[in-house]
C-alpha cells in the first residue's frame, strides 16, 4: 500500500515538474514539504517523533517508487534512510525531539558531509577540525560533492576533534544551518548525471555550534558510528539500482515493441530478444538478492560484507542493463526526451558514491 501511494506521488506531484528540476538543478523546497505532509519524509523514524513508525523496508518501498517512476534526483532517500537513523540511533532523547519532527515535516532537510576535496574513499584523511570552545564547537573545513547540499539545513558534519587520534579523533555534528554564522554554501556542482540533485560545495568558516550538537555521547565516535551506518546507506543504493534497472527494462520492452526496422518490429530480431532474456534474467537474480539482503536487514542480521556486494553488483547491474536499453532504442536512446538517456547518465554515479565499487571489493576481499 505505502509502494502504491508513493508511486502515485511521485507519478502526480513530482514527474510533471522534473525536467523543471533538472534545468535548476535542484528539486523546489516546497516538493519536500509535500512529502512531509503524505508521510512520505522519516518512514521508520518512530511515531513519537514525527515519523511513520516503519522499517527499512517502508523507506526501500518509498525509494523503489522513486526509481520506477525516474525522479531519482528527488533525494529523500539519503533524508529517509541516512541522516534522520544517525539521529535516532546516536542522538539524544533533547535532540531527537528537537530534529525528528522537523525532518519528517520537511521543514529541516537532512544532508550528510563526509567527502572533501581531499578525502572520499579514505575518511581517515577528513580534515575539517571541530575546536572544543567552552560549550561550543568551533567547525573549520570544507566539503564537497554533498547530496542536498543547497536545500539541507540540518547537515551532519563529519569532522575531527583530535586530528592527533585519526579515526578514533573522528566526531559527527549537526550542524543547523540557518542558526549559524560563518556557514556558506558553494557551487551547485555541474554534474553529468542526476541534475535534479543539488550536490554541492560547502564551506564552514569558525562556525559555532553548541557542544550539545555533537551525536553520542562522547568525542570520537564517528568513525565507528559511520560503519554501523554505512551497510544501510549501501543497501539504498541497491535499492535505487534494481527499481533503476526494472524501469529501463520495462520502458524498453515498451519501445521495441513499437519501433521497426527492416519491415518487422524490434523485438521480433532474435539478437533483441536475446538481449532482453538476459537482462531479465539478471534482474530477477538481482531482486531476489535484494529482497533477501532487506528481509536480513530488517531482521538485524544484514553484515556490512553482504551490504558491500549489494550495492557494488546491484549498480554494475544497472549500469550494463541502462546501456543495453539505450542501444536498443537506437539514436533516440541517444536523445533527451527519452527517459533511457536521462536513466543512463543517471546510473553512473551508483558506482562512484557511498564508497566506490572498488572500495567495496576492497572489504569483501578483506572478509575472504
Ligand atoms: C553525485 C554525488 C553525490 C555524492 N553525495 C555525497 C554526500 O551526500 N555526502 C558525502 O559525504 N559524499 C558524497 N559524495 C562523494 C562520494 O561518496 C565520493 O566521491 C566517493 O566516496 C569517492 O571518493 P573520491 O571522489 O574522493 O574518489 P577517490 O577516493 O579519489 O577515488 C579515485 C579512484 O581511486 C579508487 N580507489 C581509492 N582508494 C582505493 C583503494 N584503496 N583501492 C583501490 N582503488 C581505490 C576509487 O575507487 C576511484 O576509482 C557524492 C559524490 C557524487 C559524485
Amino acid at each position: 500500500m505505502l509502494y502504491d501511494m508513493a508511486n502515485r506521488f511521485m507519478a502526480d506531484e513530482i514527474a510533471p515538474h522534473y525536467d523543471t528540476y533538472e534545468k535548476n538543478e535542484v528539486v523546489d523546497r516546497s516538493a519536500w514539504k509535500k512529502a512531509g505532509a503524505a508521510g512520505l519524509l522519516c518512514a521508520s523514524m518512530p511515531e513519537q517523533y514525527g515519523g511513520a513508525g516503519g522499517s527499512f523496508a517502508h523507506e526501500s518501498a518509498i525509494i523503489e517508487a522513486i526509481g520506477h517512476v525516474g525522479v531519482d534526483g528527488f533525494g529523500i532517500g539519503l533524508h529517509n534512510a541516512i541522516v534522520a537513523p544517525y539521529i535516532l540511533h546516536y542522538g539524544s532523547e533533547e535532540q531527537k525531539e528537537r530534529w525528528l519532527p522537523r525532518l519528517a515535516s520537511g521543514e529541516l532537510i537532512g544532508a550528510i558531509a563526509m567527502t572533501e576535496p581531499g578525502a572520499g574513499s579514505d575518511l581517515q584523511g577528513v580534515k575539517t577540525r571541530a575546536e572544543r570552545d567552552g560549550n561550543q564547537y568551533r567547525i573549520s573545513g570544507s566539503k564537497t560533492f554533498i547530496t542536498n547540499g543547497q536545500l539541507a539545513n540540518l547537515i551532519i558534519v563529519v569532522t575531527k576533534t583530535d586530528p592527533a587520534k585519526g579515526a578514533k579523533g573522528t566526531s559527527l555534528i549537526v550542524v543547523e544551518t540557518d542558526e549559524v554564522e560563518g556557514f556558506e554554501r558553494g557551487r551547485n556542482l555541474d554534474k553529468i548525471g542526476l541534475k535534479a540533485n543539488d550536490t554541492s560545495e560547502l564551506f564552514f568558516n569558525e562556525v559555532r555550534v553548541p557542544t550539545a550538537n555533537l551525536l553520542g555521547s562522547e568525542e570520537g565516535q564517528g568513525f565507528i558510528q559511520l560503519m554501523q551506518q554505512l551497510p544501510q546507506e549501501r543497501l539504498m543504493i541497491g535499492t535505487t539500482a534494481i527499481a533503476m534497472a526494472e524501469r529501463a527494462l520495462a520502458l524498453t520492452i515498451d519501445y521495441v515493441k513499437e519501433r521497426k526496422a527492416f519491415g518487422q518490429k524490434v523485438i521480433d530480431f532474435q539478437n533483441t530478444q536475446f538481449k532482453l532474456a538476459e537482462l531479465k534474467t539478471e534482474i530477477t537474480i538481482g531482486r531476489v538478492f535484494y529482497n533477501d539482503c532487506v528481509r536480513r536487514h530488517i531482521a538485524g542480521g544484514l553484515d556490512p560484507i553482504t551490504a558491500s556486494m549489494a550495492k557494488y553488483w546491484l549498480s554494475d547491474l544497472q549500469g550494463k542493463v541502462v546501456d543495453e536499453c539505450l542501444q536498443l532504442h537506437g539514436g533516440y536512446g541517444y536523445m533527451n526526451e527519452y527517459p533511457i538517456a536521462r536513466m543512463w547518465r543517471d546510473a553512473r554515479v551508483q558506482r562512484i558514491y557511498g564508497g566506490t565499487n572498488e572500495i567495496m571489493k576492497l572489504l569483501i576481499g578483506r572478509s575472504l
